[in-house]
């Protein structure tokens, strides 16, 4: 038998199951790269329910039970008497999401003597230890690509969002308000403006791709250079780094995952090579921003505008000063838990589950940390220089 603990955000509060909006949420088959979407052997759900939340249970309760493993299903992750705490010590597997994370820190996995496998369940697992993860032989998977054009589309929204100033516009209508003039103070068009990319992954790629028709000037830095065709075909302009990417654009979006090296990146000394009146779009990890740097540069006027859906932690206290800044756009961590991309990484959860259960490999796109070293995409992506 299994012990596999499951930490999902709360249920809502208007009750379980929501009244859905629509009926069907579209099969996307596979991804931009050719990628196959998850192929778990069935799945308990119907695409489009609530499947993050606890009663959601990822769709894996019934079916886990069902072969006689134990599983714990909570929300309760905070401090040393939470359920979280209370069952590591014999958890085999621990299954989490970004939006709200189970941080396993180097104390925690210290407890969790019998940890073999931590699932994200989306992207991005900066939220283990992964270092400790490696030192244990701990396996760290995510749902690779299950929500990356989820995002992508979230980063285009909350771009033209600050640029066409949106947010204060339909405060305006709310409020039953008028005065144009006071609705269109800082209201922009996007086209010509130039806009960078930080870090031209599956997501960095695809706000690159959907933004190219709204005739802007497209620029990004990566470890790695796109290919010469998609370089030619969208435009781009290479740049060698972020501080050499800055002062040539006027809106950033940041797609890099959160490592030693992206911590604390963009701070007071990053934010004065940017352009007066930048804007910046932010959905990869709160941290990679220095926090009390951003809300002195929306102070200063060095930015304009601020979104993303990512804090540090989370969630984000109350008086957490980024819900109160000047122009922002900031959501709660919602860009990659979409109905339509919950789906897609229930299906992937399982399909990683069914793998490990039966002693198989699990797809290499989906590692991170495996036999001791960063492997699959936690090689390309997350290892360090
Ligand atoms: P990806 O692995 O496809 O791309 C990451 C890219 O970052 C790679 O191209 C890599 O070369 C680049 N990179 C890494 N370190 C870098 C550095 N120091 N400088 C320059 N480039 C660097 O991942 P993805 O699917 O595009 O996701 C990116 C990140 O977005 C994830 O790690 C995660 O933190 C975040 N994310 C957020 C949400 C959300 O809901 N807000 C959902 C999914 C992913």
């Amino acid at each position: 038998m299994t012990k596999i603990v499951i930490v999902l955000y709360p249920d809502p509060e208007s009750g379980y199951p929501p009244r859905y909006a629509r009926d069907v949420v579209p099969t996307i088959p596979s991804y931009p790269n050719g990628q196959t979407a998850p192929t778990p052997a069935a799945i308990d759900f119907i695409p489009g329910e609530l499947l993050g939340s606890v009663s959601g249970g990822l769709g894996l309760v019934d079916w886990l039970r069902g072969l006689g493993h134990e599983v714990v299903v909570t929300s309760d992750k905070e401090g040393p008497d939470s359920e979280l705490d209370k069952h590591l010590p014999d958890a085999d597997v621990v299954i989490s999401q970004p939006f709200w994370p189970a941080y396993l820190t180097p104390e925690r996995i210290e407890r969790a003597t019998r940890l073999k496998l931590a699932i994200t369940a989306g992207i991005g697992s900066d939220h283990v230890d992964l270092r400790t993860a490696i030192d244990r032989r701990i396996t760290v998977a995510e749902v690779t690509y299950s929500n990356s054009i989820s995002v992508a589309e979230h980063t285009v929204m909350q771009v033209l969002a600050l640029v066409r100033d949106y947010l204060p516009q339909h405060q305006i209508v709310r409020d039953g308000g008028w005065n144009i003039a006071d609705a269109v103070q800082r209201s922009y068009d996007l086209e010509g403006l130039d806009v960078g990319v930080f870090a031209a992954g599956r997501i960095g790629r695809a706000v690159l791709e959907r933004l190219a028709p709204f005739a802007v000037k497209l620029h990004y830095t990566d470890r790695y250079r796109l290919p010469e065709d998609v370089e030619a075909r969208l435009g781009l302009i290479w740049h060698e780094s972020i501080v050499d990417l800055v002062p040539h654009v006027d809106v950033l979006t940041v797609h890099a995952p959160l490592t030693e090296e992206t911590e604390g990146l963009i701070d007071d000394a990053l934010l004065a090579k940017f352009r007066r009146g930048s804007y910046i779009v932010n959905p990869a990890r709160g941290a990679i921003a220095d926090r009390d740097a951003i809300v002195r540069a929306l102070e200063s006027g060095r930015l304009a505008g601020y979104a993303g859906d990512v804090w540090f932690p989370q969630p984000a206290p109350a008086d957490h000063p980024w819900r109160t800044m000047p122009h922002h756009g900031m959501t709660p961590h919602t860009s990659g838990t979409s109905l339509s991309a919950q789906a897609r990484y229930a299906a992937g959860t399982r399909e990683i589950l069914e793998a490990f259960l039966a002693g198989k490999p699990i797809r290499s796109e989906y590692l991170i940390v495996d036999g001791g070293d960063y492997a699959g995409t936690g090689a390309h992506s997350y290892k360090t220089r």
